[in-house]
């Protein structure tokens, strides 16, 4: 089987993924020093300081690639930033090893089985970095011809040529890149590096002048050829997939596009046999390292007693990424049994994990939370507005209130008003109702709705 050229796999690794602002989207990394200690606040992170530092050796641990097949639970009440904690891993983990995050729900699919999800998940964790020698030319530029075409509109558009003694090269340029020619200021004798294989200029060899320097020397500019010849040289480029880009690049049904659908099916354990065989034979001739990096899951109580079953055993494989999985479960039934234990989880799983708890937040702690997302939602408001949300969280939840911030926004600007005040704040509390409101209502109009169980009743269900 023909698993895939290096030319391939790079072109998979350069999918950009986009973030959006979204709830945990304040968070930039694990706010630590360079000897792992925690700033309070730092990296939009705000106490917690015992779970950052112990997340902090983990990712240590990972980066350094000492470990591979560990387990490690973020435990804690719901609102203590135990997802917060595990986005704040994965800024960490970026250009290096793969971090996956998931919700355990997402493992049911009526499309593939427990066992097949989880292993998409557990080899999406795992890095492949291959190594690609590129045929480059380095030489000292010799003639570079700048012309630019006169417009009405005066837009910027025009040529550049580019020659080493080599090859010439010509590039038609768009307004922005003329602009950053003109800045960067191409001139003969500076070195140059163009991959062979694009004619895209890889690299210039100098720092660059200013713009004005350019414009001196007016739109048409002719370098004199310098005596140096250029040399040609190979360079090592890496690229960084992962073993499940891989998979769905060589699963015959699916192809390359799956990778952007997400729709891969099931893949033959075969397919993977053979991946794994050519990954380590890469690995042998010095073409590859493999990376073992984290797969997340959060709500992992609700993952099944076969799921549970698979991840242990999963994890003693090699090149097995590190699990690190999230709860604010108790003691409570493993699904799928009628067996009790803490936090859901299997004992003998759990002896192998390394458990990290989170902590309630203190006042102080919570305002300043609360201050990182408002400015994260490019809200501002007033020091009573704030203090009232502090307050608020501390009656309902961190998470509720974080939703009014939002709602207040939309209020405040409807009055066009530019800082939210505790009448927005208020108005937002009365409009959406939170989780104890809500539960209070249902109690006392229990006769009007149907299908109504008591609250004993729905915790000896769960
Ligand atoms: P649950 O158990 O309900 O899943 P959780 O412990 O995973 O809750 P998060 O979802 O991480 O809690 O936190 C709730 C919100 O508060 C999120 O928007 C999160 O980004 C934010 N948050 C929590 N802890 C911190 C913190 N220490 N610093 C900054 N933001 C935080």
């Amino acid at each position: 089987m023909d698993i895939g050229s290096h030319d391939q796999l790079a072109k998979a690794s350069e999918v950009i993924l986009t973030n959006r602002v979204g709830v945990h989207s304040h968070i930039r990394g694990l706010g630590l020093s360079n000897e792992m200690e925690p700033r309070q606040v730092a990296q939009g992170l705000v106490g917690q300081v015992k779970a950052r530092k112990a997340a902090g050796y983990i990712v240590k641990m990972v980066k350094e690639g000492r470990v591979t097949g560990r387990a490690v639970l973020i435990a804690g009440q719901p609102g203590t930033g135990k997802t917060a904690l595990a986005m704040a891993i994965a800024k960490e983990m970026s250009d290096g090893a793969p971090a996956t995050l998931m919700s355990a729900s997402e493992i049911f699919s009526p499309e593939v089985s427990t066992a097949e999800a989880l292993t998409q998940a557990l080899r999406r964790s795992v890095g492949i970095r291959i190594k690609e020698e590129t045929e480059i030319i380095e030489g000292e530029v010799v003639e570079v011809t700048i012309e630019r075409p006169a417009t009405t509109s005066g837009a910027k558009a025009g040529r550049l040529t580019l020659k080493t003694t080599e090859m010439e090269t010509i590039y038609d340029l768009g307004g922005k890149m003329i602009e950053s020619v003109i800045k960067e200021n191409i001139t003969a004798g500076d070195i140059i590096t163009i991959d062979k294989a694009t004619g895209r200029i890889a690299k210039l060899g100098r720092s660059f002048t200013r713009a004005r320097d350019y414009d001196a020397q007016g739109a048409q500019a002719r370098f004199i050829q310098t005596p140096d010849g250029e040399l040609q040289k190979r360079k090592e480029v890496t690229h960084m997939v992962t073993l499940h880009d891989i998979d769905v690049i060589n699963s015959r049904q699916q192809g390359f596009l799956a990778l952007f659908s997400g729709d891969t099916g099931e893949i033959k354990q075969e397919v993977r046999d053979q991946i794994n065989q050519k990954v380590s034979e890469w690995k042998e001739e010095g073409k590859a390292d493999i990376v073992p990096g984290i797969l997340f899951i959060d709500e992992v109580h609700m993952l099944n007693i076969e799921c549970f079953a698979f991840l242990n055993r999963a994890l003693e494989a090699d090149n097995a990424p590190i699990v690190i999985m999230a709860t604010n479960r108790g003691i409570t039934k493993i699904r799928g049994t009628n067996e009790l234990s803490p936090h859901g989880i299997p004992m003998d799983l759990l002896d192998r994990t390394l458990i990290i708890m989170t902590e309630p937040y203190t006042s102080a702690e919570i305002s300043s939370i609360l201050k990182i997302r408002c400015e994260e939602e490019d809200a501002s408001l007033t020091e009573s507005a704030l203090s009232q949300l502090s307050d608020l969280a501390k009656e309902t939840s961190l998470r509720y209130v974080m939703q009014l911030i939002m709602v207040s926004k939309v209020l405040c600007k409807r009055r066009k008003a530019t800082e939210i005040t505790t009448e927005d704040v208020l108005k937002s509390y009365q409009l959406f109702s939170d989780e104890k409101r809500s539960e209070d209502w249902l109690n006392q109009h229990a006769d009007q709705y149907l299908f109504h169980h008591s609250a004993p009743e729905i915790n000896s269900a769960a």
